[in-house]
């Protein structure tokens, strides 16, 4: 098919140009002065999307793999940790924490809902011997369309020590974060979301709080051990072989974030979600998160009857060139999900509209064709 594919997922994103370019250069020496000035200045960059002045270390890995450094590096086997679920995702970081010997007591919501805080509170009251060691929470739920309110949960935290651990792998960049601000110990994240660039890279920032618990902590480790990632990154170095193009793309992509704007990136991708949902609504479609809890990343929509999300998915791609994301365990073919993160553009969004209004009336839905259209452009214009 001609012309470029449209790629809106979640995850992997698009990348652009000038990423793709920065990439295709020869290796360096990660040992040497010219990888030390560029690791240095993306440590910075990336503490500036978290909105921390505290630690952060760069990992060859997927978002996953700095789940699981931040388990074995902060919880110890048997310490207790309360896991909130609102999806797949917070199911994911219980399991880990699970595995490496944590007592998990786990909460879980309904799907495209946030977390209460007023629920977290109760649990963490009740805890007048301190025994909960870590709170894990996922920012942006990537499999719902739904966010948790991560200044409201540390709050009902009040002064209980537990960490706060934020997995913000699809949230950070696409949707506010404070990290310092709103005291948050641990927020993992990944390359292949808002920031940008190819699936690969994972980011760990920790408070030095975290870090104290770190000293003592007993859990198996090796290649997530952050005291040797701090010592390495001393001297402008990692622990073990960067991701070196991986790390050029950061570099490019940060100096592309740093031109737009981080308010403006977080506005932008407010108004994608907003025009978006707009117009899936005018289709009379159903979204599965509600507006006060819906994702700017992306949008989980349901499928007319709640069956054949496959089947728009499919036609879409056949006929358009046009990815979109399946629902993911029992939401697979209920629903839909469109990517609007990272490198996408009002048009692409648009287009995406356009082709679905005719995928579905070909799929024998009743649709007025360009009724979502013209509500994204009555969006565009009213903003
Ligand atoms: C994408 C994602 C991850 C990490 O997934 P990987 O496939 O390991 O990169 C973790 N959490 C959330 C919320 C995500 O969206």
């Amino acid at each position: 098919m001609i012309g470029q594919q449209y790629l809106l997922l979640p995850g992997p994103t698009p990348i652009p140009d000038r990423v793709l370019r920065a990439m295709n250069r020869p290796m360096i020496n990660h040992r040497g002065p010219e990888f030390r000035d560029m690791l240095y200045e993306v440590t910075r960059g990336v503490k500036g999307i978290y909105g921390t002045d505290q630690n952060l270390l760069i990992y060859p890995s997927s978002g996953t793999g700095v789940l699981e450094a931040a388990v074995v590096n902060f919880i110890s086997p048997g310490d207790k940790v309360l896991a909130v679920s609102i999806g797949v995702f917070g199911d994911r970081f219980a399991a880990i924490a699970q595995n490496f010997g944590a007592e998990v007591e786990k909460i879980s919501f309904k799907w495209g809902e946030a977390a209460d805080p007023h629920i977290i509170k109760e649990i963490i009251q009740k805890d007048k011997q301190k025994q909960i060691k870590a709170v894990l929470i996922t920012h942006n739920e990537t499999s719902t369309g739904a966010f948790n309110d991560i200044k409201a949960v540390k709050q009902a935290m009040q002064d209980h020590p537990a960490l706060l651990m934020v997995d913000c792998v699809s949230g950070l960049g696409a949707l506010e974060f404070n990290m310092d601000d709103w005291g948050v110990d641990v927020a993992l994240s990944g390359s292949q979301k808002a920031f940008m660039i190819p699936p690969g890279l994972g980011f760990m920032a920790f408070g030095n709080r975290a870090l104290e618990i770190h000293r003592n902590n007993t859990n198996h480790r090796y290649y997530w051990d952050v005291t040797a990632g701090l010592n390495y990154l001393e001297k402008g170095q990692t622990a073990f072989t960067p991701a070196i193009s991986l790390i050029y793309g950061l570099q490019e992509a940060l100096v592309m974030m740093a031109e737009e704007g981080l308010d403006n990136i977080i506005q932008r991708h407010r108004n994608y979600r907003d025009m978006v949902r707009a117009a899936i609504g005018e289709l009379g479609l159903e979204l599965l998160a509600p507006d006060q809890h819906a994702s700017t990343a992306l949008t989980a929509v349901l499928a007319p009857g709640r069956s054949g999300a496959n089947q728009i998915r499919s036609k879409m791609l056949n006929r358009f060139n046009i990815v979109l994301a399946g629902g993911q365990l029992e939401l697979d073919d209920v629903m839909f999900r469109v990517g609007h993160l990272g490198y996408v553009r009002e048009l692409d969004l648009l287009a995406v509209i356009a082709a679905l209004e005719i995928t579905l009336l070909e799929s024998g839905f009743k649709v007025e064709l360009g009724a979502g259209v013209h509500k994204a452009q009555q969006y565009i214009l009213a903003r």
